[in-house]
Parts: C-alpha cells; structure tokens; sequence
C-alpha cells in the first residue's frame, strides 16, 4: 500500500464515527501536515488528498477557480483550435454547457484515451469511457488523435479546455 493508501484509509476511519466539529478538526490537522489541501471556493467546505488537481465536490483548484487551457506539450494552435471547436460543436446542442473539460492521461489509445472530466461551475461529472469512441465521437477523436500524433502523451499528463467564455 502507498503512503497516500495508508493517509486516505487513515482519514476514512478517523471521520467515520466523528462528530461536525472533529472532523473539521481532523480535516484541519491533516491539512497543516500536508496530506489535505482546502477547496479555494469559498463556498465549498471540501478538504481533498494530495495529488488531486481540482477538487472533487466542486472542482475548483486550492487557488481558486480553474481559469485558462492548459496543455502539456507544444501542441500548434490549430490543432489546440480543432479540439476546442470539435468540443464545442458537442456540446452545443445540450445545456447546460461545461466550464471546462480536463483530460487526464493514464494510459490507452493516446490522448483519445484519457480519463474525461466536466466541470461545471460547482461541480464535476466524470464521462465514463470519456471520448474513445472513434463512431460517437468523431470530431473529438479525430482532434485527440491529431494531438498524439504531434506528441504522445505521458503518464499523468493533463488537458484542459475551457469552453465558458
Ligand atoms: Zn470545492
């Protein structure tokens, strides 16, 4: 088991029979140490592990809200543009739009295969097999595929786009 194992298990126990005011304490005690970091929303109370980007109630980083694509190699404009129009063009017949979507590569096919993530303002919805699908999915995959092309992935690696304006 790693380090965080043990610290996640660890937090698990010691908040499952604790009151409000102790796990606050807990969660507080934890922070100082380093194994918690506080939401930088304000209007949200989570406490997350270490190693996590966004928060995992409302997606919001320890700074404050996520702002700004971010992508990892140095992947051309155009095709930094062909994946931004493509996830657009996808969600535009559904409301309500995403804030942002983050990709996070943890093996597969390429960044096609990254782990997709919505996030709404307040919240995160994980989409379950995320954009594989060549058939669904075509614009986007095709985008994705474009950007492995130029640069594979490497584990760990992160996209954002933000949609919002
Ligand atoms: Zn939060």
């Amino acid at each position: 088991m790693s380090e965080a194992e043990v610290v996640r298990n660890v937090i698990t126990r010691l908040v499952a029979n604790a009151d409000e005011t102790q796990t606050r304490i807990a969660h507080e005690l934890f922070r100082q140490a380093g194994y918690l970091w506080r939401c930088g929303n304000p209007a949200c109370p989570a406490y997350n592990y270490k190693g996590l980007r966004y928060c995992e109630g409302c997606g919001w980083g320890s700074k404050g809200k996520p702002v700004g694509d971010l992508h990892p190699s140095m992947y051309t404009e155009r095709r930094w543009t062909r994946l931004r129009r493509a996830l657009l063009k996808h969600y535009a017949p559904a409301a309500p739009m995403p804030d942002a979507v983050v990709f996070d590569y943890w093996g597969g096919p390429g960044w096609r295969g990254a782990e997709v993530t919505e996030m709404y303002g307040g919240r995160t919805e994980e989409i379950t097999d995320g954009f594989r699908d060549r058939d669904r999915f075509e614009d986007i995959a095709t985008a994705l595929d474009s950007l492995t092309k130029w640069s594979k992935p490497s584990y760990g690696e992160h996209i954002r786009v933000v949609l919002a304006p």
